[in-house]
């Protein structure tokens, strides 16, 4: 009714609340990996100007030392080469000095990007971790009915195509049932919407706890159910049907510490050569509508 409309609304504001988020925490991605490349390059041009600035100081040493060389075979006054020599040492010693400091500086440079770097990708993982995290709750949000705790519409649909193409694929039986909650309205009506949907949960956990695991659960509507059995053929799976009818028939319903005895119908069809689960649900709907038609609490098969 309203409720689930209104529910649904907040779910699809809350769904564009978050693309937005994901798609400005894709943006901030594509940012770092701009300011990646962009240190990526720095460092190459940093590892070239190393290279040059070795290659140019060795030039610059060699030519010292061949000056050096030459002055030391031409020259006959011991006093001017002592000072001459002195010179070239100290141009050496100061070329070495300046080598250093530029890569020293090219060194914290270095650092100082990396770190900056490191810190924004730690803070990408976390933003990573946390949308992952919102995600997978956003998925089992969606595969799960919020009311009843069973698989929702969405989940089923999903599952019916799965098990259709297994189908298909294997032959092996599929059998789908359909269930209705008799007289619900009356239950509404005479204990209220909150005793109606404490029903529509009390009725779910029964169904769950005596359906086989293999067995897929959904609620598709308002108090309607989807029962799935893979690899069952119809004969067995009647009698699945018929152990949750009574089960649904025996279990002690209570509104105000008073019994309410509830019912449960159920169609049921197997797929068929030429079948889609769209016939499939208009059969099993057809079956489930002559177990209403016969007096209710009963199982149809077609
Ligand atoms: P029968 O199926 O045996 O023919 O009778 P019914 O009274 O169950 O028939 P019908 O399908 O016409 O009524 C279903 C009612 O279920 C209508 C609505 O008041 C109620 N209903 C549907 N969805 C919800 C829900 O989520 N919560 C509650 N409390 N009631 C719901
Ligand atoms: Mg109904
Ligand atoms: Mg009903």
């Amino acid at each position: 009714g309203d409720r689930a409309t209104s529910q649904m609304l907040n779910f699809v504001e809350e769904l564009q609340a978050q693309r937005r988020e994901l798609e400005e925490f894709l943006e901030q991605v594509t940012q770092q990996l701009a300011e990646f490349e962009d240190w990526t390059t720095w460092q190459e041009g940093a590892a070239e100007s190393r290279r040059a600035d070795s290659v140019g100081l060795e030039h610059k040493v060699e030519a010292e030392m061949q000056g050096l060389h030459r002055e030391v075979t031409e020259s006959r006054d011991l006093a001017a080469l002592k000072v001459k020599v002195k010179a070239r040492l100290d141009t050496v010693a100061h070329q070495l000095v300046e080598f250093r400091e530029t890569e020293e500086r090219r060194l914290a440079e270095s650092e100082q990007r990396t770190n900056e770097l490191r810190r924004e990708v730690v803070k990408l993982k976390g933003r990573t971790n946390e949308l992952l995290k919102l995600c997978t709750d956003q998925e089992s949000r969606l595969m799960f009915d919020s009311l009843t705790g069973a698989h929702s519409r969405y989940a089923y649909e999903q599952r019916v195509e799965e098990e259709y193409q297994r189908w298909q694929r294997h032959s092996q039986p599929l059998t789908f049932s359909i269930w209705d909650i008799d007289f619900f309205k009356r239950v509404n009506d005479t204990c209220g919407h909150e005793a109606g949907d404490k029903l529509l949960r009390g009725v779910a956990d029964v169904l769950g706890r005596y359906k086989r695991v293999e067995d897929f659960l959904a609620r598709i509507g308002g108090e309607e159910f989807v029962l799935l059995l893979p690899m069952t053929a119809l004969a067995p799976a009647m009698i699945v049907a018929e152990k949750l009818r009574t089960a649904i028939e025996r279990q002690e319903f209570r509104h105000h510490g008073q019994p309410v005895s509830v019912t449960i119908s159920c169609g049921l069809t197997e797929f068929r050569s030429g079948d889609t689960p769209t016939s499939v649900y208009e059969r099993a709907d057809q079956a489930l509508y002559q177990a209403k038609q016969r007096g209710r609490n009963r199982c149809v098969a077609d």
